[in-house]
């Protein structure tokens, strides 16, 4: 009979899965160690797998912990000498193509080490992400929200790393890659778990002077089987020798143990992990006006054309100061602006008279008591407490843009309002309809509230 200690770390009654019950043993086997505290199931989860609490958990308590030997990347990869040797070749905007190679070679290698580990996803039938969806979908369920945007560049970036990177690379190794069987719809796959399952530790920071590049990706068996939600209760810790998860508040008996994989807005988790947090749950939720929305605002409220040539020098100024671009976004969250020093510049300069705009170019910039106006000054004067005391000319041009912006979805915000607070209508709703929803009406409320406030 198994001992306690090495009894499989599985809800044994409801769960009699094959694949995670080898995952477990391996796991057992690579000396990766789970908390009887914990198990792993499909039952009471938010999606598909994940981890419940079998008992109280309290604040501070190690989840699992995982030998680093056992993560998969370029440099653990049975393959891993010839992705070092052909490194400059395989460098890319996403850097991802070696992980993505070692991925292509373990995941179709029968005696893979992580075998048990990758075979929990046998065909990846569960990844839904936007890049999934036609474009006919995307643009209907979710213009405006700029997910159609990214995955596009999404979809161009990873057909031409396969193309010019990885499809060469794996020419040259016919011992290790079958082009036949290593297809661009097997990378796909694979970009999308990557994108879904992959972690980066984060950089240390000792010199804060010195941008350091990121890590690049890996695979974190155990620590990728939690799902997220933004008020979780545990956080994987990076120590030399291992990874822990650890629970970051009292845990009760039956709960699910949540990961963060970050701070992010509901647009964000669609496009990278193909699911939304219902509104009004997702405390990180953001939406985003187009820096160009702005200016636009500033034009159309222009008296005359000397006003608007003057615009015209303001925003090229703005743009040469790097303070605005013509892909950037001014990002507001639940409270407010989150870019608040581009933002304050921005509506500062804009709505600043002529001979004001005359000593700022004069000067390149601030005067010197003006320069770098207080960063919280600037946050509590673009915080939705403090909009109402911005002057009414700042006021009218983030209306404006506000207004834009919600002009660029498909519908207007009473529409998905109704949708949302109709349980029928939401249950006829297919589940890509209810995801996109969520997205698109947390953006919206944010932009209403903005139009609200500067009325
Ligand atoms: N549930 C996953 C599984 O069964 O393989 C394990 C977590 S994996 C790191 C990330 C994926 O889990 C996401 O792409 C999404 O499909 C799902 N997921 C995570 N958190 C979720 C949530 N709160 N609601 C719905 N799906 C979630």
């Amino acid at each position: 009979m198994a001992t306690d200690a090495k009894r499989p770390k599985i809800d044994d009654e409801k769960c009699v899965l094959e694949p995670l019950k080898n995952f477990l043993l391996w796991c057992d086997s690579v000396k990766l160690t789970l908390s009887d505290k914990v198990y792993l199931s499909k039952e009471g989860t938010a999606a598909e797998y994940g981890m419940m609490a079998r008992e109280d958990i309290e604040e501070g308590h190690v989840l699992f912990s995982i030998p680093r030997e056992i993560l998969l990347h370029h440099g653990t990869t049975k393959v891993k000498k010839v992705l070092e040797e052909g490194k400059k070749s395989l460098e890319s905007a996403s850097g991802w193509v070696p992980l993505l190679l070692g991925l292509l070679y373990e995941y179709t290698c029968p005696q893979s080490y992580w075998k048990p580990y990758l075979s929990l996803w046998p065909d990846f039938r569960t990844l839904d992400q936007p890049m999934f969806w036609s474009e006919e979908e995307r643009d209907k369920l979710l213009k405006g929200t700029g997910i159609p945007e990214a995955v596009q560049t999404d979809l161009k970036k990873l057909q031409d790393e396969y193309n010019n990177i990885a499809l060469p690379f794996m020419k040259s190794h016919p011992d290790l890659w079958d082009t036949e069987k290593h297809t661009l719809e097997l990378y796909k796959s694979l970009v999308a778990f990557v994108m879904a399952y992959s972690f980066q530790e984060p950089v240390e920071d000792e010199d804060e002077e010195e941008e350091k590049e990121p890590n690049p990706p890996m695979m974190v068996p155990m620590a990728d089987m939690l799902n997220h939600v933004s008020k979780h209760n545990a956080n994987l810790e990076y120590t030399p020798e291992c990874l822990k998860m650890v629970s970051v508040r009292h845990i009760e008996k039956g709960e699910e143990v949540f990961n963060t994989y970050g701070q992010m807005a509901n647009w964000q988790l669609l496009h990278m992990y193909g699911f939304a947090e219902p509104f009004p749950t997702n405390s990180n939720d953001t939406a985003d006006i187009q820096m160009s929305s702005v200016y636009k605002a500033a034009v159309q409220a222009a008296q005359s054309e000397a006003d608007q040539r003057l615009l015209v020098d303001k925003w090229n100024m703005l743009c040469e100061m790097e303070i605005v671009g013509e892909k950037g976004v001014f990002i507001f969250g639940q409270s407010g602006s989150l870019t608040y020093s581009e933002l304050y510049t921005t509506l500062k300069v804009l709505c600043m008279p002529l001979q004001d705009f005359e000593e700022f170019c004069e000067n390149e910039g601030w005067e010197e008591d003006e320069e770098g106006e207080e960063d919280d000054k600037m946050e509590q004067a673009l915080s939705f407490a403090g909009l109402k005391g911005l002057p009414a000319e700042w006021k009218c041009l983030l209306h404006a843009a506000a207004a834009l912006t919600l002009d660029s979805y498909s519908e207007d915000v009473e529409a998905d309002r109704k949708r949302l607070e109709d349980q029928d209508a939401l249950a006829e709703l297919s589940s890509r309809e209810r995801r996109a929803l969520h997205v698109r009406y947390a953006q919206k409320s944010i932009l209403q509230r903005l139009q609200q406030l500067t009325k």
